[in-house]
C-alpha cells in the first residue's frame, strides 16, 4: 500500500483491510472483487491484484508459510528486489539491502551520484552503495533508519540537513548541491487518450457497470462501458438504434496515468431495453443509486457514481 503512497493516506485503508482480511489465508480465499473494493480510492490497482495473487501463491506453492529465500520472495507477484529485501530484513532479520525511492534519494545525495536512478548503471551503483552501507549487526534498525531519513528528513524539495544524523559526511550538503541529486527523470511527452464513458441508465435510475478485463488499465475493476473499445463498437450500434435517448455530455474528466493522460467524456444514455450482449452476471451489473459497489472502482468512475447518486434520475 505504501508504494507511491504516503503513510497518512494509507492508514485508514490499511486498518480497514486488516479488519476485513486479517490473515494470509483470508486474503487468499477472498474474491478479487472484495480485495479491489477494499482498495477503492487508493489507486495503482495492480498492487491489489498482485497482493491477492501473491497470497494465493504462498498458500499454493509454499504451503501457507511465507518463504525466506530472497529469490522466492522476489518471485511473488508485485514484489521486486527492494521490497523482498525489506520483508526479509523486518520479518526475519536477514542481512540484505533495500533501495526504495527514498533510500535512492538519500544515497544519491550522500555520494553526490550523478545521473537519473532509473538508468541501469546509476541504479547498479546505488545497489553497490546500499550493500556497502548495510551492517551485519542491527540490520533492521539501520534499514528503518535510512527509510525514515528518506521519508522525513532528506525530503525531495527542501531537505532538513541541519537535523540530518548523517549530514556531517554528505557530499551534496558539503557542496550545497542537494537540489542536483538525484537527477530528474528525462522529460517525456505524456500522450492524451480520449474515451466516452457511457452512463447507461434504466427507468429505475440504475447505472450499468461493466467489469473490465483482468489485466491492463483498471484491470478487474468495475467501470462504465466505453465507446472506442471492442464492446464500445457494439454500443455504437445500440446508441443509433430505436428507444435510446442520449443526453448532453457532462464536463470531461482528466486522469493521469504514468504513461498517458486519459480524457473521459461522460455521456448519459437512457435505454428502454438492453441489447442482447448484456446479461446480468460476472461482466455486467446494474448499480443502484447510493447502493453498495459490486467490487473495486477507479477514482474517476467513483466520482461519477457519487455525482449520479445525488441526482434525481428516475424516469416517471
Ligand atoms: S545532509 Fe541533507 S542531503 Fe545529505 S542525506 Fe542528510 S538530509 Fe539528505
Amino acid at each position: 500500500m505504501l508504494q507511491q503512497t504516503q503513510v497518512a493516506t494509507v492508514i485508514p485503508y490499511f486498518n480497514r483491510f486488516l479488519k476485513a482480511l486479517p490473515t494470509l489465508n483470508d486474503l487468499a480465499q477472498a474474491e478479487l472483487d472484495e480485495v479491489l473494493r477494499l482498495w477503492t480510492g487508493l489507486g495503482y490497482y495492480a498492487r491489489a491484484r498482485h497482493f491477492h495473487r501473491a497470497a494465493r501463491e504462498v498458500i499454493k506453492t509454499h504451503h501457507g508459510l511465507f518463504p525466506e529465500r530472497i529469490e522466492e520472495v522476489a518471485a511473488l507477484p508485485g514484489i521486486g528486489r527492494s521490497t523482498a529485501g525489506a520483508i526479509l530484513v523486518f520479518a526475519f532479520g536477514h542481512h540484505l539491502p533495500i533501495l526504495d525511492g527514498n533510500v535512492k534519494r538519500v544515497l544519491a545525495r550522500w555520494y553526490a551520484l550523478p545521473g537519473w536512478p532509473g538508468h541501469r548503471e546509476v541504479e547498479s551503483k546505488l545497489w553497490q552503495h546500499a550493500w556497502r552501507n548495510t551492517p551485519q549487526e542491527g540490520v533492521g534498525r539501520y534499514t528503518q533508519g535510512i527509510m525514515d531519513i528518506g521519508a522525513t528528513i532528506c525530503l525531495r524539495r527542501a531537505p532538513l540537513c541541519e537535523v540530518c544524523p548523517v549530514g556531517w559526511r554528505c557530499r551534496a550538503r558539503r557542496a550545497s548541491s542537494q537540489a542536483l541529486f538525484p537527477a530528474p527523470k528525462p522529460s517525456h511527452h505524456r500522450p492524451l487518450r480520449t474515451t466516452t464513458a457511457l452512463m447507461i441508465h434504466n427507468s429505475r435510475g440504475e447505472l450499468l457497470l461493466e467489469r473490465r478485463p483482468p489485466s491492463g488499465v483498471w484491470g478487474g475493476l468495475w467501470s462504465l462501458p466505453e465507446s472506442g473499445t471492442s464492446s464500445g463498437s457494439r454500443w455504437q450500434g445500440v446508441l443509433e438504434g430505436p428507444g435510446v435517448e442520449v443526453g448532453c455530455p457532462w464536463p470531461e474528466i482528466r486522469h493521469t496515468f504514468s504513461h498517458f493522460t486519459l480524457v473521459i467524456t461522460p455521456l448519459p444514455v437512457h435505454l428502454k431495453s438492453l441489447p442482447k450482449f448484456v446479461e446480468e452476471g460476472p461482466k455486467w451489473v446494474w448499480y443502484r443509486q447510493g447502493g453498495e459497489l459490486p467490487g473495486g472502482v477507479a477514482t474517476p468512475v467513483l466520482k461519477l457514481l457519487k455525482r449520479w447518486s445525488t441526482m434525481d434520475n428516475e424516469s416517471p
